[in-house]
């Protein structure tokens, strides 16, 4: 079973901020008002995710780091309805497996501590602990060492993290988010609802504050957030970010849609910088095509790209931009 989590792993797990990625959404699915992430050495020394959620009952804690175990998915049909980021309960039993594991939870009353190396758990015990999750990851890939040499700089590395995080912190503006590293915070959102004020905390106040609100909606579809003015765009495609449902996916043909609405007013190898939200319902979404659950096909792409499209021109063009 070891060796199955394993390869799974190589899939799910590619470098730190997968682990950072996985762990994070867990602690959304748990319905966590506050999540803190503390990375040291850009995650391959420790990762550690520290949220308020619903936590583990003692009982279940093991079962949660077996493969397909999952308490999010009653029958085969639920995969078509998937609302909560995580579904296929392979996360903890990779991780597990590649690295040095300790979580300690609560679902109010007492909790747990369960420790586990290699794959295998190595105790379990009953623990003081407030109502949510502690995980800790220590030492990873250190069973691994192909994958090891593999890494990229720390300082790659370390904006892989970040960006998955800021990610995640645009889906959720209602959760309160921070992320240190090495003893540094690097940011923290408010947690106060406002995606406005989760994209100052992420862009700088001063960026937030020239972007426009945009909302449009069709039948099928609802689009909303904020997108820059021409004039503060970048070299780069990767401030553009997009969410269905509060989930950040990446989709080529939605990023074309964006950059449309701007039309000539986007110099080439120029892009805005963008965060929007596509609200559909579920069933339009097929969000079970790769592991990282970050491709998706989409029913109806074409009208949401048209939709998005239009929703920011007239924007712009009510700004008379
Ligand atoms: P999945 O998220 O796909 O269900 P995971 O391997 O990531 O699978 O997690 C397994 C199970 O462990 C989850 O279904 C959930 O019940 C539980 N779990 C994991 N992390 C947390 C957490 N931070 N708070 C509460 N429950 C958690
Ligand atoms: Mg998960």
């Amino acid at each position: 079973a070891v060796l199955a989590d394993q390869i799974a792993a190589g899939e799910v797990i590619e470098r730190p901020a997968s682990v950072v990625k996985e762990l994070v959404e867990n602690a959304i699915d748990a319905d966590s008002h506050e999540i803190d992430i503390l990375v040291e050495e850009a995650g391959l020394k420790s990762i550690e995710i520290i949220d308020d959620g619903s936590g583990i009952e003692a009982d279940q804690l093991a079962l949660a780091f077996r493969r397909h175990a999952t308490s999010k998915i009653d029958d085969r049909k639920d995969l078509f309805r998937v609302h909560s980021l995580g579904f296929r309960g392979e996360a903890l039993p990779s991780i597990a497996s590649i690295a040095d594991v300790e979580m300690t939870t609560s679902t109010g009353g007492e909790g747990a501590v369960i420790h586990l190396a290699g794959g295998k758990v190595i105790s379990q015990k009953p623990a003081e602990a407030r109502r949510g999750t502690d995980i800790k990851v220590r030492d990873l890939f250190y069973n691994v060492p192909a994958r090891l040499k593999y890494m990229k700089s720390l300082n790659t590395e370390l904006s892989k993290i970040v960006d998955i995080v800021n990610r995640l912190a645009f889906g959720h503006p209602d959760i309160q988010i921070s992320l240190t590293h090495n003893n540094r915070e690097l940011m923290r959102t408010a947690g106060r609802g406002d995606l406005q004020q989760v994209v100052g905390s992420i862009y700088g106040m001063n960026k937030a504050a020239k972007m426009l609100p945009i909302s449009g909606s069709d039948a099928d579809f609802k689009v909303s957030g904020y997108v820059s003015l021409p004039e503060l765009t970048r070299a780069s495609r990767s401030y553009m970010t997009i969410l269905i449902n509060g989930r950040y996916i990446r989709n080529f043909q939605l990023s074309k849609a964006i950059i449309a609405g701007y039309g000539s007013k986007l110099m080439v190898g120029r892009y805005p910088v963008a965060v929007v939200n596509l609200e559909m319902d579920p069933l339009l979404v097929d969000v079970n095509v790769h592991p990282t659950k970050q491709e998706v096909r989409i029913s109806k792409e074409d009208q949401l790209s048209k939709l998005l499209t239009v929703t920011i021109r007239s924007k712009l063009s009510e700004q008379n931009l």
